[in-house]
């Protein structure tokens, strides 16, 4: 008994890890009449990611940008298996891995182990916290749907207790701070949300709270965005001076309580403020099933922020049958979207060539073992086994800061262009339409547009 697996014991067992950005691009351009291919993700759908924040606020529904992985397996030549299942442990010298079906209802079964001839690992990562105290317990993260369904639901918690009759004036203020930590693109996109929310429509509905509502950033660096041009960097700053975004560079958080959060302020001061809400975007760190996996090869694994990787995505220290990407791994690209789907979709074609590549091998074997001439054989085999490695393409990098206005850092020949506002922002909201998973998607988020701008934001609070 076990997971049914699609085997045909000619081809090789391919398991893919994760169903986010990376592991999508490898099964969209994967050749599965080649392989039997297992996917394991602890989450049974793809989560595009760059309309979280808009999520969080209400201005798309949660479901408009996920996609069950179903949907893309479904339609491939040979059936895959998705199995929902978070990876435990993976076993690089015996090639096996451990997964386990952790969710609230479980069957008789519920963890096992089985063999691979190639992993394609990609389990992202999960949010930095530096183990400063109280982030886990008191912030709200921006990483999957749920912390953009518990934002939505803390913040209209904060809302409507600062609205309960007799609160102090000083209560009603705590309340109404909203603190995100972090001045990366999650942290800005995240605040640029906010204001929006807070000026299409609880001007409307909370007229003498929302006055009262205040948005503060807090980011460590002495600028917000490093990615990004010093021109977009400044855009950006004086779009949120006007937004009445408060930014504080130079200031780290030492600690989140429950009503407040301790700073350490530019001239290394210690200051408390009263908040009634903090939303964390530190950054990114390696999962526990990565640094696991890195453990077992510490000799060629020494880079604790992910995986080591060669130039053709495998991963350091093993004999090439297991192959990361995207947030797992530390490479010289930044963890973005773009980079993890190029990756995916580069090793999809390098199984291509692997395939014709094991072809040979195997008919190499038989004919040495029937004592044949193997010399034109072997010929073919030099050319497969020459892989090109992994180039990766910038197309630019895309943010929204807020009041209809985006940034954008592009690159189009060889050439770099920077620009910022209402233009950019139609170019975002174009850019991302394209880029959702599905027509699904794309008719979901464009109708969700649509109603925000006939009705306003929904603020249920479930
Ligand atoms: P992910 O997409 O995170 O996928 C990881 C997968 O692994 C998930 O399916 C997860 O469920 C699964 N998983 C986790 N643990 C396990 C386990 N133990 N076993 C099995 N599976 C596991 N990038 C851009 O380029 N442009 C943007 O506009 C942009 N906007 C962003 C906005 C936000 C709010 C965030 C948080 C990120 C944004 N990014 C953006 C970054 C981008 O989302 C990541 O770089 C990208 O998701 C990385 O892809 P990945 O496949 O490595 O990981
Ligand atoms: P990030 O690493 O880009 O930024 C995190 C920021 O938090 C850092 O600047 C860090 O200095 C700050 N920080 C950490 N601890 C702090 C503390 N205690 N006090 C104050 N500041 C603190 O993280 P991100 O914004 O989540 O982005 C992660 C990745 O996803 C990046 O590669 C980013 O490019 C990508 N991303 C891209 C987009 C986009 O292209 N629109 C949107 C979101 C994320």
């Amino acid at each position: 008994p076990g997971p049914q697996l699609p085997h045909d014991p000619s081809k090789k067992n391919v398991v893919v890890v994760g169903s986010g950005w990376g592991s999508t691009a490898f099964l969209k351009n994967l050749d599965t009449s080649e392989y039997n291919v297992t996917v394991i993700s602890p989450r049974n759908f793809f989560l595009f990611t760059p309309l979280l924040p808009s999520v969080a606020v209400g201005t798309i529904a949660p479901n408009s940008i996920l996609q069950p992985i179903r949907y893309l397996t479904r339609h491939k030549d040979r059936k895959i298996t998705v199995i929902e299942a978070e990876a435990k442990s993976v076993d690089p010298i015996a090639k096996t891995i451990t997964f386990a079906d952790e969710t609230e209802v479980q069957g008789e079964v519920s963890s096992t182990t089985i063999p691979f001839d190639y992993l394609i690992y990609a389990v992202g990562a999960e949010t930095q916290t530096f183990g400063i105290p109280g982030v886990k317990e008191h912030a709200c993260f921006m990483k999957e749907i749920q912390d953009a369904e518990k934002f939505k639901r803390r913040f209209m918690d904060c809302i409507e207790s600062a609205g309960f009759p007799g609160q102090r004036e000083e209560e009603i203020e705590r309340l109404l701070h909203m603190v995100v930590v972090g001045g990366g693109p999650t942290g800005i996109e995240v605040s640029g949300e906010l204001h929006d929310f807070l000026e299409d429509d609880l001007k409307f509905w909370y007229p003498e709270l929302a006055q009262k509502i205040k948005i503060t950033l807090i980011e460590a660096l002495p600028s917000v965005l490093p990615m990004f041009s010093r021109e977009l960097i400044d855009y950006t700053v004086s779009t949120f001076k006007e937004s009445k975004i408060d930014i504080l560079t130079g200031t780290m958080v030492k600690e989140v309580k429950e009503k407040t959060v301790v700073l350490q302020m530019p001239d290394k001061t210690i200051k408390e403020v009263p908040v009634g809400m903090v939303v964390w975007a530190g950054g990114n760190k390696a999962r526990g099933v990565s640094i696991d996996l890195m453990s077992r090869l510490v000799d060629a694994q020494k880079n604790k922020r992910g995986i080591t990787v060669d130039d053709h995505l495998r991963m350091a220290g093993t004999d090439g049958t297991i192959f990361a990407v995207g947030d797992c791994t530390s490479t010289q690209y930044a963890p973005t979207a773009q980079v993890a789907s190029q990756q995916g979709a580069y090793i999809a074609r390098m199984f291509k060539q692997l395939a014709k590549r094991d072809a040979l091998l195997e008919q190499i074997m038989t004919v040495q073992k029937e004592g044949g001439s193997t010399e034109s054989l072997e010929k073919q085999l030099t050319k497969v086994e020459n892989l090109r490695p992994f180039h990766y393409s910038h197309q630019g990098s895309l943010a929204y800061i807020g009041s209809e206005k985006a940034i954008a850092d592009l690159e189009f020949f060889h050439h770099k262009f920077s620009s910022g506002g209402v233009a950019t922002f139609l170019f975002w909201r174009s850019a991302y339409m394209s880029t959702l998973f599905s027509l699904r998607n794309r008719v979901l988020v464009s109708t969700d547009w649509l109603k925000v701008k006939l009705f306003g934001r929904d603020l249920v609070r479930d």
